[in-house]
């Protein structure tokens, strides 16, 4: 089973890369990368916001009529919200096996600091294994470093690691064992 990656043409180029190499070693498993095949659906323009659901939606559709096996997370630039969430990095719908991440609020211009790629790669691959690990039937862990932890703030992103805890490591190797079964 492979990890997909759609980068819609909003995100920042020429992450795609980095990001899905390191998602790959996460989780062990092969992480392929592709342009968005779909048009982003969701934007409000009142609020100058895209309604994660409604991306989540039309994931959800195009995966199951191509009949992908594996899970999608779809990369966006646009910035994000969903019921009751005026703001949020990312959204998974397990169910479906789609999730999304924005970058909006991952780079430092966001917050008027200079940019760092460094940083918005890091983030990028924490919040994107994050979500993966909702696909993979992961719940949110108590352990402040681990790509499970729920982060509120940026601070909270930033001080996680690019690491599993052993809890959810030994869950994460399980769900993908059931998976290829
Ligand atoms: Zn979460
Ligand atoms: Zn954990």
């Amino acid at each position: 089973m492979d990890l997909l990656i759609f980068w819609d043409s909003g995100a920042p180029g020429g992450l795609g890369l980095p990001v899905s190499r390191c998602i790959g070693n996460l989780f062990a498993l092969p992480a392929q990368i592709c342009s968005n095949p779909l048009i982003l659906n969701g934007y409000d323009g009142s609020r100058n916001q895209t309604d994660a659901r409604a991306v989540l939606d039309s994931l959800g559709i195009f995966r199951q009529r191509q009949g992908v096996m594996g899970p999608i997370l779809l990369v966006c630039g646009t910035d994000l919200f969903t019921a009751g969430v005026t703001s949020l990095f990312g959204l998974s719908r397990p169910r479906s096996l789609v999730a999304v991440v924005s970058t909006a609020r991952l780079d430092n211009r966001f917050y008027e600091l200079p940019e760092n790629e460094e940083d918005l790669i890091d983030r990028l691959v924490k919040e994107s294994a994050h979500e993966f690990g909702h696909l993979f039937s992961l719940e949110h862990c108590d352990n402040p470093e681990c790509i499970m932890y729920p982060p509120l703030t940026l601070d909270d992103l930033d001080r996680k690691k690019q690491w599993f805890c052993a809890s959810c490591r030994t869950r994460v190797e399980s769900a993908i064992l059931q998976t290829s079964v």
